[in-house]
């Protein structure tokens, strides 16, 4: 049996055992084709079938209505910060950016770039330990679209519900959260991620893009970074990152196996229940960053009382065989990132293993 780590990374971050174990199964002969993904021609049939059939597992898993577009980029989320206000944000228009962390104020700087931008809610103020309430936000009539951070990664908070933005475009950096629960599609416009925390390895960024909103880029923009491009070569205008995509493709069978986006939900809640209770049964040792309403079910985010007992609980979790619990460099502390691939055992090893350390640090 091979041993596993207990991976709390955030990113790139654990995957499910099974398409590890199904992935160096096929590495040398993929369906009987006596080569593995990497070495296939993408212009294949057998890689068009893939690439297919990946874009039809995110409709089947996301419920997602006709009119919308699964494509497979490069160049990460952070390449999305640049090209959502390079194709949406025209003269005359302005940027609406909720920001609930760093993410958030990655993204409007680089829109800042390109054109006009507000912030239309933000959660600075309190440290960024919540999301910011839309229920009543007034947007300007010019709004080209309203950017979301679905999960802040790095601050552990996020989104219970989703805002309706009416006629104005809702977009979502869903990097950190993505198919970790089931939620209605069709009120966003855009949604992008970065696979290497839920879906994948790094290399590939899915955006879904409602067509009517994509269908023509601005005519300056380059080749490679209009949805135009992308949409209208089905995703193979250029080589893809096409290993990256094999396994996002094997690492969605396997949500649909656990019960789809509700089994995962299911699974999640139950995972990161077990770190919370540990955080709130400890009479103040462990801190949770975020405030309970808006907690993360991806990334658990918490401090010890003082900055001695963190150190200590760090290496002693390290010396302990748990893997990746150093918060973002940004901002310290301690993060346990739970996402969909962490299995239950990871969480529940590291919630005694808290209490242990609890009852045993003086
Ligand atoms: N958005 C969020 C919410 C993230 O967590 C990250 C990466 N941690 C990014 C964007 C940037 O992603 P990438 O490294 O793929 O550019």
């Amino acid at each position: 049996m091979t041993k596993r780590a207990y991976n709390f990374n955030a990113g790139p971050a654990a995957l499910p055992l099974s398409v590890l174990q199904t992935a160096a199964e096929q590495m040398t002969d993929f369906e009987g084709t006596g080569m593995s993904v990497m070495e296939m021609s993408h212009r294949s049939k057998n890689y068009e079938r893939l690439n297919t059939e990946t874009q039809q597992l995110f409709r089947d898993l996301l419920g997602l209505p006709d009119g919308y577009k699964v494509l497979f980029l490069q160049g990460g989320a952070s390449t999305q910060f640049a090209m959502i206000p390079m194709n949406f944000l025209r003269p005359g228009t302005t940027a609406g950016y909720v920001i609930n962390g760093t993410w958030g104020s990655k993204a409007i700087s680089e829109a800042k770039l390109i054109g006009d931008t507000f912030v239309a809610a933000s959660t600075k103020e309190t440290g960024f330990s919540s999301v910011p309430d839309l229920g009543s936000l007034q947007l300007p009539e010019n709004t080209a679209y309203l950017h979301i951070t679905s999960n802040e990664t790095i601050g552990g908070v996020q989104f219970p519900s989703f805002p309706d933005t009416g006629h104005v475009p809702l977009v979502a950096d869903m990097s950190s959260d993505i198919l970790s629960r089931p939620f209605d599609a069709s009120k966003f416009s855009l949604i992008y991620a970065g696979a290497q925390k839920n879906l994948g390895p790094s290399g590939v960024t899915v955006v879904i893009v409602k067509e009517s909103m994509a269908e023509q880029s601005p005519e300056h923009l380059p080749t490679m970074l209009r949805y135009d491009t992308h949409i209208q070569n089905d995703s193979l205008y250029n080589t893809p990152p096409s290993f990256s995509v094999y396994i996002m493709n094997l690492v969605l069978k396997w949500i649909q196996s656990e019960g789809g986006l509700a089994g995962i939900e299911q699974r999640n809640l139950e995972k990161t229940n077990l770190i919370y209770k540990a955080i709130d049964d400890s009479d103040g040792f462990y801190r949770g960053h975020a405030e309970k309403p808006f907690r993360s079910r991806m990334n658990i985010t918490f401090r010890l009382y003082s900055e001695e007992a963190e150190k200590a609980f760090l290496a002693a979790a390290s010396e302990a065989g748990f893997v990746g619990l150093k918060g973002h460099r940004s901002v310290g502390g301690c993060r346990a990132s739970t996402y969909n691939a962490v299995p239950y055992e990871a969480c529940a090893a590291l919630a005694q293993f808290m209490e242990d350390f609890r009852r045993k640090y003086k």
